[in-house]
């Protein structure tokens, strides 16, 4: 009953393809049965979320990374001590059951990515701010991975004469190596979730139709701090907080693609490597940054991603 090639995403250059699945490649129609599944078509009911500070609830399964002296690692964090990983933190780690002491330990990115892609336009209400019409596929591009910084990184602005806005995003993190993958089947392929900003200059965005310079100088992907394992990505407030005002308020549940939409849709256009980042796009209330801000990123079940403004 998926077979319907309605896949408005998936095979575009179906036109070409021969009508009689039999005359395709044997891999070809494997996927046309089992990936032309249509995505969900956009919603246009806007987020109404009373300006509420959820309370933090205490980390299930967060993964982080860390450094000491030279030593760089992985560690589960449970209630602020951490547990050492031995093993491959894509594969089947196990951890060491002495928390270690925390003296001179620096918190890292916690994933180190092949590549960040960054989805644009996915609230119905960040698309009606901006002025933009809802996006009939996931619109995404690249960010380069050296934007990308810590919990407690300082956000750099490059122009100060341009204007610097904030985005508040849940990223996704891939755990296995995955192409071509259905969004029934995409949830096997994250490792789990964390916490974004994708600073953009706007005017630079505004005077060019790519966004990739607009979007990857250095410090303009704060990341983290941790990544939730277990975690539903679909039920989640998500808020940005600046200098201690609530600027943006939202539900993860008003993604327009959702995370396995838009894991999908992206691996049948690359293949997507343990480590790599996706980021979901924002919701309304984006705004200016200036020196000295205070942003903090807030979404339900994760440690809040805190950075400020050099
Ligand atoms: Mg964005």
């Amino acid at each position: 009953m998926h077979a319907t090639v309605n896949s408005q995403f998936y095979f575009k250059n179906e036109a070409k393809r021969p009508k009689s699945s039999k005359s395709a490649p044997k891999k070809r129609s494997f996927l046309l049965r089992n990936n032309a599944i249509p995505l969900t078509p956009p919603r246009i009911t806007l987020a109404r979320i009373p300006p509420t500070v959820y309370p933090l609830q205490p980390n299930m399964a967060a993964i982080g990374r860390f450094q000491k002296g030279d030593e760089i690692f992985y560690a589960k964090v449970v209630d602020g001590e951490l547990f050492k990983l031995k093993g491959d933190v894509f594969g089947s780690p196990s951890f060491q059951k002495k928390a270690i002491s925390l003296k001179g330990i620096k918190t890292l990115i916690p994933v180190v990515p092949s590549k960040v892609i960054a989805v644009g336009l996915n609230y119905a209400d960040h698309a009606l701010e901006s002025g933009s019409p809802l996006p009939k596929e996931p619109l995404f591009w690249l960010k380069a991975p050296t934007s990308l910084i810590p919990d407690g990184g300082k956000i750099e602005i490059p122009f100060p004469n341009h204007k610097t806005d904030f985005e508040a995003e849940l990223a996704v993190v891939i755990g296995r190596r995955m192409r071509n993958v259905t969004p029934a089947a995409a949830a096997r392929y994250i490792f789990g979730y964390t916490a974004a900003q994708d600073i953009s200059d706007r005017t630079i965005q505004k005077s060019e139709s790519q966004w990739a310079r607009a979007k990857s100088f250095d410090t303009f992907t704060p990341l983290g701090p941790y990544v939730e394992t277990k975690i539903d990505p679909h039920k989640l407030t998500i808020q940005l907080f600046q200098n201690g005002q609530l600027r943006q308020n939202s539900l993860t549940g008003q993604l327009i693609f959702n995370c396995y939409d838009l894991v999908s849709f992206i691996s049948t256009n690359m293949t997507l490597l343990p480590g790599d980042i996706i980021l979901t796009g924002t919701p309304s209330g984006v705004g200016p940054i200036q020196s000295g801000d205070r942003l903090e990123v807030r979404i339900q079940g994760m440690t809040p991603l805190v950075n400020t403004v050099k």
